[in-house]
Order: C-alpha cells, then sequence, then structure tokens
C-alpha cells in the first residue's frame, strides 16, 4: 500500500444564499492520484461546491486548503494559476480556432507563446501538443476548426485544454453529459489516466459510470454530506437508497 497525500481540504464550508443553506458545513478530502466522483439528488449543492473550490462562489463561512495553502479568499484567476481547472457541464472551446490552437492557447503565460507576433513554435511545444492531442483522442482532426467537432469532442478539447493548464486538480461537471456509449467508455478511460499524479473531482449522474471510474464517492444531501465511501458501498447504504438511489 501507499502513503496517500492530501491535495484538497474543504473544511465547515457553508455558503447562504439570502438565508438557504446550498453547502451547510460540509467538509471533504481529496488525495493525490484520486478520481472522486460527487453524487447527489438535484439541488444537493453538488455544483456550488466545485464553484466554491474554484472561487467562482465565495462561501459564507469555512475554508478551502490546496496544496496546503487557503485559497478561500483568492481570486478566480489566482485559483486557477494554482493549479485548480474548471470544467462547465456546456463546453466552451474556441469554436473559430483549430483543436491544435485551442490547445496552443492553454498554455500558460510562462511558456512565452504569445510574447511575439513572430513567435516561433518551439518543436517541443509542437510535440506536447500533438501528444496531448492523442491523450484526447483528437490527433485525427487536430487541425480542424473546434466549430466542427461532435459535442464529445468537445468535452475531450476542454479537458485537453484544463490539462495543458498544467492544472494539478481538475473539477469536472458531468464529463459524459451527451456522450454515446463508445465516447463514455473512452471517456473513463482518459479520466482514469488523468487521475494518475492529479486529482479529479466529477459531479456524474450515471450510476454505472460512477461505478466504473470512481476510486471513492460522496454523496451529498441538502448541502451536507449524506454519505462516503466506495461506489459499491454508498449503493448499499440504506441513507442513499432512501433520498437518491431508491426512486
Ligand atoms: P446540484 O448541483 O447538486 O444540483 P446546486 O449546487 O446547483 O445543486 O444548487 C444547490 C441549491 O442552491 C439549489 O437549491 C439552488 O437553487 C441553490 N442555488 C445555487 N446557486 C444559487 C444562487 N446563486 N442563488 C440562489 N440560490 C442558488
Amino acid at each position: 500500500s501507499h502513503t496517500s497525500e492530501k491535495v484538497l481540504s474543504v473544511e465547515a464550508l457553508t455558503v447562504s444564499f439570502d438565508g438557504f443553506r446550498a453547502v451547510d458545513s460540509l467538509s471533504l478530502s481529496v488525495d493525490r492520484n484520486e478520481l472522486r466522483v460527487i453524487i447527489g439528488p438535484n439541488g444537493a449543492g453538488k455544483t456550488t461546491l466545485l464553484d466554491m473550490i474554484c472561487g467562482k462562489t465565495k462561501p459564507t463561512s469555512g475554508c478551502v486548503i490546496f496544496n496546503g495553502i487557503d485559497i478561500t479568499r483568492l481570486t478566480e484567476h489566482q485559483i486557477v494559476r494554482s493549479g485548480v481547472g474548471r470544467k462547465f457541464q456546456t463546453p466552451s472551446v474556441y469554436e473559430d480556432l483549430t483543436v491544435f490552437e485551442n490547445l496552443e492557447i492553454s498554455l500558460p503565460r510562462t511558456h512565452g507563446v504569445f510574447q511575439s507576433l513572430t513567435f516561433r513554435r518551439s518543436p517541443e511545444v509542437v510535440d506536447r501538443i500533438h501528444a496531448m492531442a492523442e491523450q484526447i483522442f483528437l490527433i485525427d482532426c487536430i487541425q480542424d476548426r473546434a466549430g466542427q467537432l461532435s459535442h464529445g469532442q468537445k468535452q475531450w478539447l476542454e479537458i485537453g485544454m484544463l490539462l495543458m493548464q498544467e492544472s494539478s486538480l481538475l473539477l469536472l461537471d458531468e464529463p459524459v453529459a451527451g456522450m454515446s456509449p463508445r465516447e463514455r467508455e473512452q471517456t473513463g478511460e482518459l479520466l482514469s489516466r488523468i487521475a494518475v499524479g492529479k486529482s479529479v473531482i466529477v459531479i456524474e449522474h450515471d450510476m454505472d459510470f460512477v461505478r466504473r471510474i470512481a476510486h471513492k464517492v460522496t454523496v451529498l444531501h441538502q448541502g451536507r454530506l449524506l454519505s462516503e465511501g466506495s461506489a459499491d458501498e454508498v449503493k448499499q447504504d440504506p441513507r442513499v437508497i432512501d433520498v437518491y438511489l431508491g426512486h
């Protein structure tokens, strides 16, 4: 067995909207190399939790610790730079740019890609972009405009863009929504590979998919932690059956 390294801790995180607690004193932690899935009924607070981790929504109280640093009060931009990448349900890629260009513009500025109008792409950068396109199953359409891709391919491209940003924690909101069974299978493989050396948190509804990919599952209900464990453990938890799986 290998030792676990805690990458993210959420401590007593709470947010109220007009007195309504969408997330209510929630604590959890995620390790390096972990693929965590968050499940729960609509309105449970899953999206709001990810919004608070990436700084889009500021908590009323509690904190978010990432790699030992309290990021709760940082701006969204600072949180991205610290290595947290967020993908929303609707893919947001640059439709008029090619797959290659979408990946290229996602490189951190420190790589100097856009420092000059006459910049030349270094062979290392080109290799890296090709390797990423390969990893996200888009090598055969690397010169296509993103607007021409299927919905599933756009989702993959967006994951690739987060990886180019050098995010070490990826927050993915229903990454297989609208995908074909074959694309879902490929996405499962992709997420499992990504989790190696990084941490991934996925919001997902499809329990078969959850079972295939999750190292651990967190179940939310009414903004609180209802249950946590392996997919099989939470599926058998009477509280989870009662509020989520039993309908
Ligand atoms: P989930 O992702 O689990 O479906 P959400 O995090 O989207 O749940 O929402 C949790 C609750 O918080 C819902 O009742 C939702 O209506 C409420 N909520 C989320 N964001 C806001 C907001 N900006 N203002 C008011 N209420 C909100």
